[in-house]
């Protein structure tokens, strides 16, 4: 019976919210007809029953010490996974680890892959993943010859299902062991403080009109004023050194879909909106009325951001 199975991730001991994601795609998947969805994961009870809840209808768990270690070495527990659930849809978040694992099962299951998917539907009983291509400039389609259909798709590009802890599934062990052929010498975490991007409900954004790294500061004060907000940028203004590469959105940065995204001296260049299109709410303040940003804006203050940010922190602050 064919199907979809996700690739669960876990970090600091629990699911990884990309997880959750896929599920969410596997489900409306599901809906058009792709048949049942299972995951497989690394790691014990707590996480199967945290994805039966997300939607997940059958887990298979495999040895909780592969997670952490290099892609190859959960090969052989997803390949176990891959042929007890029948599925003919392997989905896979687009992560350091995604990245290593989908390849390289393709590779071994003798189909194609298509990284970076943004979209998927059920045409004619089987799988069309879209994706950006050509530095966000054109869309590519993708469909396979191969049975066997297998994705990455990047994180928010579906939301995650409602938990329900009522949901039931089964939660087979699997006893298959791998070994990888990387060996890690040592890891180095990226410094962050604050709510990270990707979770942020308001995401204030800003970009080579700021004119010099100041401008950040006072991006900063406005984060502070408003409630789940984070600070990002364009590539620009990365590359300028002006803010750090860990916060640059777009094609080559963060995807985010925050309630509120707010593009501050930000032209809206394809590649950046291919990180921020998303976003319920997008507020843009530029100096152009023209800018592309402007116009993808459902509201657009047109000045110098160097008047507007400082009244709208006043402004804001008086709400209390
Ligand atoms: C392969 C590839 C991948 C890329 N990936 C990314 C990516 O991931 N993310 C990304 O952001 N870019 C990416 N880029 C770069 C992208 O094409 C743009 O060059 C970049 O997004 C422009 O950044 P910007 O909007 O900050 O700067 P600009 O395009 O220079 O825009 C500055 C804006 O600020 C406004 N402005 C100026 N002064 C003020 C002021 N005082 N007050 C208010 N507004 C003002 C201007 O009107 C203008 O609209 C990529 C490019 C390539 C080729």
């Amino acid at each position: 019976m064919p199907g979809i199975l996700i690739v669960a991730e876990t970090s600091a001991g629990a699911v990884a919210p990309i997880s959750f994601e896929l599920l969410g795609a596997a489900r409306q998947l599901s809906a058009q007809g792709a048949g049942s969805v299972s995951a497989v994961v690394a790691g014990g009870e707590a996480e199967a029953k945290a994805l039966i809840a997300h939607g997940a209808e059958a887990v298979y768990t495999a040895d909780a010490a592969l997670a952490g270690q290099p892609a190859d070495a959960s090969l052989a527990a997803v390949e176990a996974a891959l042929q007890a659930s029948g599925a003919d849809i392997v989905l896979v978040g687009t992560t350091s680890f995604g990245r290593d694992l989908g390849p390289a099962l393709a590779f071994r299951q003798k189909t194609g892959i298509a990284m970076d998917c943004t979209e998927l539907k059920i045409e004619g009983g089987r799988l069309r993943a879209t994706r950006g291509c050509y530095g966000g400039n054109a869309r590519a389609e993708h469909t396979w010859k191969a049975p066997l259909q297998i994705a990455t798709v990047k994180p928010k590009s579906f939301d995650a299902p409602e938990p329900d802890a009522g949901r039931s599934g089964a939660i087979t062990a699997s006893g298959a062991a791998g070994e990888s052929k990387v060996k890690v010498l040592g890891v180095a975490k990226a410094e962050s403080t604050g709510i990270r991007l990707e979770d942020a409900q308001v995401v204030v954004s800003g970009g080579r009109g700021l004119g010099d790294e100041s401008g950040f500061r006072a991006l900063e004060e406005l984060a502070s004023v408003l409630p789940q907000a984070a600070v990002g940028a364009s590539r620009a203004a990365c590359d300028l050194g002006w803010y750090p590469p860990a916060a640059q959105v777009g094609l080559t940065g963060k995807v985010v879909s925050p309630n509120l995204y707010i593009a501050i001296a930000i032209s809206g260049a394809s590649q950046h909106m291919a990180g921020m299109a998303g976003s319920k709410n997008i507020v843009a303040i530029n100096k152009d009325p023209d800018a592309n940003m402007v116009k993808a804006a459902k509201f657009a203050i047109v000045d110098d951001y160097k008047k507007v940010v400082p009244a709208l922190i006043e402004e804001i602050k008086k709400l209390g």
